[in-house]
C-alpha cells in the first residue's frame, strides 16, 4: 500500500444503511476506506465522519512519499543534513519503525524511500512496465546502507546521520491510519466500528448483536475465508499481487528486500491479526519480505501469534493460533506450522 496522489476527498458517501448502522467512505491513500459505525445517532456519526475526514486529509497531506509534503520535506532535510521538524505522528511512526526494523533483522526499513523510488513505486498507477534497474544502480543506494536507525529524535526535531535515509510509509500508513481512527472514534464515545482499507482493517465492539465479520483476501482475487472480530483488532494483508513491475512475463512485486535491493520473491500474500494496524501492517510487510524459510521465525521475534501466509501456488501456511481464527472456504490447502511464539 501507500499514499497516494489524488487529495483526500471529501466522504464519497454518507448513508444510514440500516436503522443502527452508520457508514461512510472516503478516498485516501489510493484506496477506499469504509467506516461502519454501529448503534450511533445520526448526528454523532455525522460529527464522527468530518472529523475523520479531516484526519485521513492531514495524513494524505502529511504522510505522502513523493507528493509535496511535510515528509517530502523532511527527506530533504535528512539528504541536506538539517535538522527536520515533525508532527507527533510522523515521530511515532519513525519511533515505531526503528523497533520493527531492528526485530524484522532489517526486513521492514521505511528508510529505503530511494529504493522504492529507483524502482518506480513512487506512483499510483500500477502496473508499471519496463525492465527493473540495473545492479549497478541498486548496489549505489544499498551501499549507503539508510536505515530508520540513522535517525536521532529529540521531542519533534529528527536528523538523519545518514544522508540516504528517504522515509516511505508505505509499508506501515494504513495501520497507523486505522489506529488513529479508531482511537478518535473511542474519543467521541463511539464503541462498536469498523474502519476497513480496502481488506485492511480495524474494528472494535461489535456489529449489533453479532462480531464484525471479515473476509480474508486471497491473491488473485477471492477470499481463503472469513474471521470474526474479537474485541478490537487490527487483520491486515500484504502482497505481492496488486502493486508490482511487470518486463515480458516477468513480475517484480513493490515489496523489496531492503537487504538486496530485489522485490520479495516466494510468498505470494501474508494476513496478520495483531491488536494494533501499526504492527500488524509492518508485519504483513516484513513477512513477505522473510519468504517461505524464515516467516515463522520473524513473527516470532515479532512477537506474532497469528499470521496466514499464502504462496505461489495457493498453499496456506498458518499458526495453530490463526488456524482458530479463519473460517476457511472450500478447498483451501492449508499446513500448520508452528513458531516459537505458538509453542510458549
Ligand atoms: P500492500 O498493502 O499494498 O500489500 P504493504 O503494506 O506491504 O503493501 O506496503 C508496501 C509499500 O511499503 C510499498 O509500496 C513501499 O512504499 C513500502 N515498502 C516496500 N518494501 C518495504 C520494506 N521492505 N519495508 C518497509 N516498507 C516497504
Ligand atoms: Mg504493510
Amino acid at each position: 500500500m501507500r499514499v497516494v496522489l489524488a487529495l483526500a476527498f471529501l466522504i464519497l458517501s454518507a448513508s444510514c444503511v440500516r436503522d443502527e448502522e452508520q457508514k461512510a467512505e472516503f478516498f485516501v491513500f489510493g484506496t477506499i476506506v469504509e467506516v461502519k459505525l454501529w448503534g450511533v445517532s445520526k448526528s454523532d456519526a455525522s460529527l464522527a465522519f468530518s472529523e475523520l475526514q479531516q484526519l485521513f486529509q492531514g495524513m494524505h497531506r502529511d504522510w505522502h512519499a513523493w507528493e509535496p509534503g511535510q515528509l517530502t520535506g523532511i527527506n530533504q532535510d535528512f539528504a541536506n543534513g538539517r535538522v527536520a521538524n515533525a508532527d507527533e505522528a510522523i515521530v511515532e511512526m519513525v519511533l515505531r519503525s526503528q523497533v520493527i526494523e531492528e526485530k524484522s533483522g532489517g526486513r521492514f526499513n521505511p528508510a529505503i524511500g530511494g529504493l522504492i523510488n529507483l524502482w518506480g513505486f513512487h506512483t499510483s498507477d500500477y502496473p508499471i512496465e519496463g525492465p527493473p534497474p540495473t545492479q549497478t544502480q541498486i548496489n549505489a543506494l544499498l551501499d549507503l546502507g539508510p536505515s530508520s536507525r540513522d535517525i536521532r529524535i529529540n521531542g519533534l526535531q529528527m536528523h538523519s546521520d545518514n544522508p540516504a535515509v528517504q522515509l516511505d510509509f508505505g509499508g506501515i500508513a494504513k495501520g497507523y491510519a486505522v489506529d488513529l481512527s479508531i482511537n478518535l472514534l473511542r474519543k467521541l464515545g463511539i464503541h462498536n466500528a469498523m474502519v476497513n482499507a480496502g481488506g485492511d482493517l480495524r474494528a472494535m465492539g461489535s456489529h449489533g448483536n453479532r462480531p464484525w465479520l471479515v473476509a480474508v483476501r486471497k491473491p488473485g482475487g477471492g477470499n481463503i475465508g472469513s474471521v470474526e472480530v474479537r474485541g478490537d483488532e487490527a487483520i491486515f494483508t500484504s502482497g505481492n499481487y496488486e502493486r508490482f513491475r511487470q518486463d515480458q512475463s516477468q513480475r517484480y512485486a513493490h515489496i523489496l528486500d531492503p537487504r538486496t535491493g530485489w522485490p520479495a520473491t516466494d510468498i505470494a500474500s501474508v494476513t496478520v491479526i495483531s491488536s494494533e494496524g501499526l504492527l500488524a501492517d509492518a508485519a504483513a510487510t516484513a513477512l513477505v519480505v522473510a519468504g517461505l524459510d524464515d516467516w515463522p521465525e520473524v513473527a516470532s521475534a515479532l512477537n506474532l501469534d497469528q499470521v496466514a501466509v499464502v504462496d505461489e501456488s495457493g498453499t496456506v501456511f498458518l499458526t495453530t493460533a490463526m488456524e482458530h481464527r479463519i473460517k476457511f472456504s472450500e478447498n483451501v490447502r492449508r499446513v500448520v506450522v508452528d513458531t516459537p511464539v505458538n509453542a510458549r
